[in-house]
């Protein structure tokens, strides 16, 4: 058997046949050529008869071939394309902008979305960076057309990245889970730019919307979706409260003179942002002394826990009260950062009782909210928001992605 039968039976890339092998430093190289007669253009796709010229040979990465680094090397044919000018031919094993083949790309796709940096990178042995430009044309060539049809029920979530100085702003399905769009920014014009994608007919089909209580959100969804309701997601409300408590605790640490009674009372800030049945021995006993020591935190500490207990109840109407009586509480505890909290929950009181009636909050895709964080650690090291969106749809949309793997085809010439 010819070298170049057998290496077209192993490599079995489909309208390719090889024409050549060769041994270099680095490994093995192919001489490929398409088994299409007639070209097609790189920028349109269309069969184009009329070549230009011819470019000088360039190669292309292969998966190894039993561990050696296999390349492909062709000289790709320019055209003179009626709608596109003068392009670089397309060749069947790759994208017309990638230096990769399509098997090594779904390869890197596929550890991608399971693996660490380094195995992605070590096994492939290609840099991080570049496993982000390959990730956004798997995506590409991958992510459904039509992601964004039938949505009903939708999640919007901002993700800070880059030492949180930059966002990226995340809308994902409740029914699936999945993201189904994502876009640099947070403010109203990001998010308008989803309904705008939308258009008006899907946005009049969507009945509820969980977001957090910032004003760019709500606005760009009271004018685009006229029909959603709006639900202030749970995990947002109760960090505003958890926030209050933390300026109440610090605030009470600065007035202490005592260097030991300020160390006791700082050690105390994870217990009391805690819940309760999740509190150690330790952290227990502190929090039982907490009345005696500190007789204000010990007052945030309760408003804190009563509201989330409030939030854990199930009648829209008893929460509405509960929630009401809490506001006045907060309002009348001489702690600032609570009577703050509750002039803005009372402002809110419909989109936060909205939780209670419909279950609904971004933190019910949670396994998405996590993976979408581990995933923003990953991203580090690769090029601007669209590697972190490629990375995040090749995670988080369903993309189905599987290795390459290659059957013996003995009839092929
Ligand atoms: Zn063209």
């Amino acid at each position: 058997m010819r070298a170049t039968t057998l290496l077209n039976t192993v490599l079995g890339i489909k309208f390719t046949r090889v024409t050549g092998v060769e041994f270099t430093q680095d490994g093995l190289v192919c001489d490929v050529e398409p088994t299409t007669e007639i070209p097609c253009c790189g920028g349109c796709g269309r069969r184009v008869r009329k070549v230009y010229d011819q470019r000088k040979p360039r190669l292309w990465r292969h998966l190894d071939l039993a561990g050696m680094s296999l390349e492909l090397r062709y000289a790709p044919r320019r055209l003179r394309c009626a709608a596109c000018g003068v392009t670089t031919e397309m060749v069947p094993w790759a994208d017309p902008m990638s230096w990769f083949t399509h098997a090594f790309e779904q390869t890197v796709g596929y550890l991608a979305q399971e693996s660490s940096k380094t195995v992605v990178s070590t096994m492939m042995r290609v840099a991080w960076a570049t496993v982000g430009a390959i990730i956004g044309r798997v995506v590409e060539r991958m992510l459904p057309s039509d992601r964004l049809a039938g949505l009903t029920h939708i999640g919007v979530d901002e993700l800070s990245y880059r030492k949180h100085h930059k966002y990226v702003t995340i809308v994902v399905d409740h029914m699936t889970g999945r993201v189904v769009w994502a876009r640099e920014g947070k403010n109203a014009e990001t998010l308008r730019s989803f309904f705008e994608e939308l258009g008006t007919e899907r946005c009049a089909l969507i009945q509820a919307v969980t977001i957090d209580m910032s004003k760019a959100y709500i606005s760009a969804v009271s004018e685009s979706a006229p029909n959603a309701q709006i639900i202030f997601d749970r995990f947002h409300v109760q960090r505003l409260v958890h926030d209050a408590l933390d300026e109440v605790r610090r605030a009470e640490v600065r007035t202490l003179e005592d260097s030991q009674e300020r160390s006791a009372l700082k050690n105390t800030r994870f217990a009391l942002q805690k819940n309760p049945w999740n509190l150690t021995k330790i952290e227990q006993t502190k929090l039982t002394e907490l009345p005696k020591t500190n007789a204000t935190l010990y007052r945030a500490y309760l408003l804190k826990e009563s509201f989330a207990a409030i939030l854990d109840r199930r009648q829209p109407n008893v929460v509405l009260m509960k929630l009401e009586e809490w506001i006045s509480w907060a309002k009348h505890s001489g702690l600032k950062p609570f009577a703050r909290v509750a002039r803005t929950i009372a402002q809110h009181l419909d989109g936060i009782v909205a939780y209670v009636a419909t279950g609904l909050s971004n933190a019910r895709s949670e396994g998405t909210n996590g993976k979408v964080r581990t995933i923003t650690r990953r991203s580090y090291g690769l090029h601007g928001a669209s590697a972190l969106i490629a990375l995040i749809h090749l995670c988080c949309s369903g993309l189905n992605l599987q290795p390459v793997h290659v059957l013996p085809r003995f009839h092929q010439n």
